[in-house]
């Protein structure tokens, strides 16, 4: 990547930084596409740096940055204008500067949708969820799925008031086009317990695991699968490691499976077209990602 005058920067600002994907997922993607953009990680601490680190986004003239943990949510009062999804969800994770002005996306749940879809070839609309987890990422995923009119969602979380308070707010606050989909969605809230991992993915066609069971040294999701309809999606947005023992199951039983890296690329290629305008290169995104967390293959 040769820089210069004319190059386009983005980047991240979060703490810490030091093990996000992003900059090697978007800087493949500039590549591969030939766009003279880079993309740049920026450690920014809580607290006034915040509100410094976006108002340089203008002075530098950046094109945008992604904001991470912990600045998703308070991001948000140094924005001009957010969109509805953003605004619905509570958080922004994608910053485009137009002009001047910079405007705020959550691409999480838009991107978890999308790359069901080109992943794995699954429509939401009509079909039975059973979602585990009610945390940050089950918001901005939620939202999503309930704007592709599902025909039922079960929010199942630990603490189950969780569930039932994410479920109110978005009823509470919903509106226009949403509005009206949610209406003919019949979503609710479940205890994450031993009786609904034997029997509450019974008759789903799509399973999605939001929580952090199955990363890295947590337990598995153990929940059972042998009940889904047939032709049914099971999901885990947890992508360390890439097969979780979830997808290791679903795949025993010849379910489809989609994993979280193809939420994390697709995410990401929801920023790098609000930042270029281009179609995102996923294939070269996914590529990149995988050979930094020293996967083998290509598996979708
Ligand atoms: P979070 O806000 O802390 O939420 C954690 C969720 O996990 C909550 O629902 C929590 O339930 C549940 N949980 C944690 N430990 C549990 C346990 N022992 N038993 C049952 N439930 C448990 O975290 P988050 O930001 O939503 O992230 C969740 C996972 O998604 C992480 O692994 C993260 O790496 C991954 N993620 C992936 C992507 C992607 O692009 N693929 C994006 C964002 C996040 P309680 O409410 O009961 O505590």
């Amino acid at each position: 990547m040769i820089i210069t005058g004319r190059t386009r920067i983005v980047g991240i600002f979060g703490d810490p930084v030091h093990h996000s994907l992003s900059p090697v997922i978007q800087n493949a993607a500039f590549e591969a596409a030939g766009l003279d953009f880079a993309y740049v990680p920026f450690r920014v601490h809580p607290g006034d740096d915040l509100k410094s680190a976006t108002e340089s986004v203008l002075a530098l003239n950046l094109r945008g940055v992604n904001i991470t943990i912990p600045h998703k949510v308070g991001v948000m009062e140094y924005l001009d204008e957010i969109d509805p999804h953003a605004r619905a969800v509570g958080a922004v994770n994608t910053v485009v500067n137009e002009n001047g002005e910079l405007k705020g996306y959550n691409t999480d749940g838009l991107g978890y949708v999308r790359s069901l879809v080109e992943s794995v070839g699954f429509e939401v609309k009509g079909k039975r969820v059973v979602m585990a987890g009610a945390g940050g990422a089950a918001r901005s995923i939620l939202y999503a799925l309930l704007s592709e009119g599902p025909a039922s969602v079960v929010v199942a979380n630990r603490s189950v008031d969780k569930a039932r308070k994410l479920i109110e707010e978005f009823a509470e606050g919903a509106e226009g086009e949403f509005a009206k989909t949610l209406g003919s969605v019949e979503v609710t809230s479940a205890t994450l317990d031993t009786a609904f991992l034997a029997t509450g993915a019974d008759g789903a066609d799509l399973v999605v695991n939001t929580t952090s069971l199955g990363m890295d040294s947590n337990p598995p999701l153990d929940i059972t699968l042998s009940g889904l309809n047939s032709g049914a999606v099971v999901s885990d947005i947890v992508y360390s490691p890439l097969e979780t023992p979830l997808l290791a199951t679903a795949r025993a039983l010849s379910f489809a499976v989609h994993d979280g890296l193809s939420m994390l690329i697709a995410q990401g290629a929801v920023g790098f077209e609000l930042w270029t305008g281009a179609k995102a290169p996923v294939d070269a995104m996914r590529q990149a990602a995988e050979a930094l967390l020293g996967v083998v293959g290509n598996r979708r």
